[in-house]
């Protein structure tokens, strides 16, 4: 049988598990009255290295974990040290939580747990009740006790826990390097958490703890993954799209505010920049050699960023640029088009392969909306092999027959703005 199936047991009535969670809060909590009831048990990731800040990592990481969950029958969140609890209610949709807690950025693991009274006998009959062990199958007991107080230390909690599974169920033994079952008993203050099976978060730090950043997205594979790096950090990113439409079909913008939709699930709110580009291109075009444009289009893409940077409070920005991945990105054209501005810009995926990329960006979920063709504004008046050594002073020499304000405020003036929340 499985744990979910057998949880029904010990469930206590949504009533019961409001007072439960008032009380664990009550430090003067009478131990015995601790009902038994399922909670998740999460536990924090570098949130636990922050030092003095510590306590500002640990209220953001219970506040995203709220949003995360909101509507699927939690009943309250707390925290303790690193440990947080999110105690249900009798309907909940663990499914959906399990998806939604692992891309929770500063989790790093979670499980669903039976919450007893920390007294060996409960302990005992809950694991008769739940275990799930096959007759070839092995496993270990990982006990791990924060209350000192409790009568018996971790490994003899172990041993004696690991001796009663072997009295009652027909397996094929302790294994403790490579277990096929893991029972994990943690001791708490007022209570004993019984789990057997724990999922990985993302890690990473609580999002809207490390300031904001710009992330140029442009619809392809590579920057939503890009934005998803410095998300994990617990950057937030204003997202920007240049778009050509009407000259290009307007699929990229469309894949934009997908993808912008998609990367709210990480940082709960996207605001998504979407910029015409088209009068721009057509003022480059008149006066820029056809081998330097896709470079002179990108030194005015990240000018026009820079601007929405400042408005936004934003210190740097993103992309997506890995070195020597097509000609744009050849180590001198990325020198050469980051000259155009002062802003710092981060490129977190500079040293990845295509590959692996493309793995991360199916595991983040935007790669099914990235491999949509579409009509890139990038390469519009473009001929096949365009330079891929150019150097700042030359793009500068080009750039004087350009009115640059002019054509940053003409696309900046017709910019549409698009908000997403998650969930
Ligand atoms: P991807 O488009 O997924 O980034 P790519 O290999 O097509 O991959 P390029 O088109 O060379 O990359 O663009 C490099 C970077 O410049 C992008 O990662 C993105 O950050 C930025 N960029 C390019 N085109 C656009 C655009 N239309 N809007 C916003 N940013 C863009
Ligand atoms: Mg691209």
């Amino acid at each position: 049988m499985r744990m979910d199936q057998h949880c029904y047991l010990t469930y206590n009535t949504i009533e019961r598990l409001i007072m439960h969670a008032r009380k664990v809060k009550n430090k003067d909590m009478n131990q015995e009255t601790t009902p038994c009831g399922k909670v998740i048990t999460i536990r924090a990731h570098e949130v636990i290295l922050k030092g003095r800040n510590r306590a500002l990592f640990m209220k953001a990481l219970v506040r995203n974990i709220k949003v995360a969950i909101k509507g699927l029958g939690v009943e309250t969140v707390i925290s303790k040290g690193a440990l947080i609890t999110a105690y249900l209610a009798e309907a909940h949709d663990w499914d959906e939580i399990k998806s939604r807690l692992s891309g929770v950025f500063g989790v790093q693991k979670f499980a669903l747990a039976y919450v007893l009274d920390p007294q060996m006998t409960t302990l005992e009959e809950t694991i008769a009740k739940t275990i799930t062990i096959q007759s070839t199958q092995t496993f270990a007991v990982r006990a791990s006790r924060s209350q000192k107080r409790f009568e018996f230390s971790s490994s003899d909690i172990n041993s004696r826990i690991g001796a009663y599974i072997q009295k009652i169920v027909h397996c094929a033994g302790v294994n403790l390097k490579n277990p096929d079952l893991v029972v994990h008993i943690d001791v708490l203050d007022r209570e004993m958490l019984l789990y057997y099976s724990t999922h990985n978060g993302p890690g990473g730090l609580p999002t809207g703890t490390s300031g904001r950043v710009v992330c140029l997205l442009s619809g392809g594979i590579d920057s939503p993954v890009a934005a998803y790096h410095v998300l994990r950090r617990g950057v937030h990113a204003t997202l920007v799209h240049f778009h050509s439409f009407p000259l290009t079909n307007g699929v990229s913008r469309d894949k934009a505010i997908d993808l912008a939709e998609r990367l709210a699930r990480y940082q709960y709110q996207s605001r998504l920049i979407l910029v015409p580009f088209a009068s721009a291109q057509q003022h480059i075009i008149t006066t820029v050699p056809a081998a330097l444009r896709v470079v002179i289009y990108r030194r005015f893409m990240i000018r026009i960023a820079e601007r929405i940077a400042a408005t936004e409070n934003a210190l740097a920005l993103v992309t997506g640029e890995s070195i020597g991945q097509v000609a744009s990105q050849t180590l001198e054209n990325i020198t050469s088009i980051a000259s155009a501005i002062n802003s710092p810009i981060f490129r977190p995926l500079i040293g990845m392969n295509k590959q692996d990329i493309t793995e991360q960006a199916r595991h983040i979920g935007t790669y099914d909306i990235s491999k949509i063709p579409d009509e890139d504004c990038c390469s519009l008046f473009v001929p096949k092999h365009p330079a891929v050594k150019t150097y700042a002073g030359l793009l500068e020499r080009t750039e004087t027959r350009l009115d640059t304000e002019l054509i940053i405020n003409e696309a900046m003036k017709d910019m549409e703005i698009k908000e997403f929340t998650f969930p």
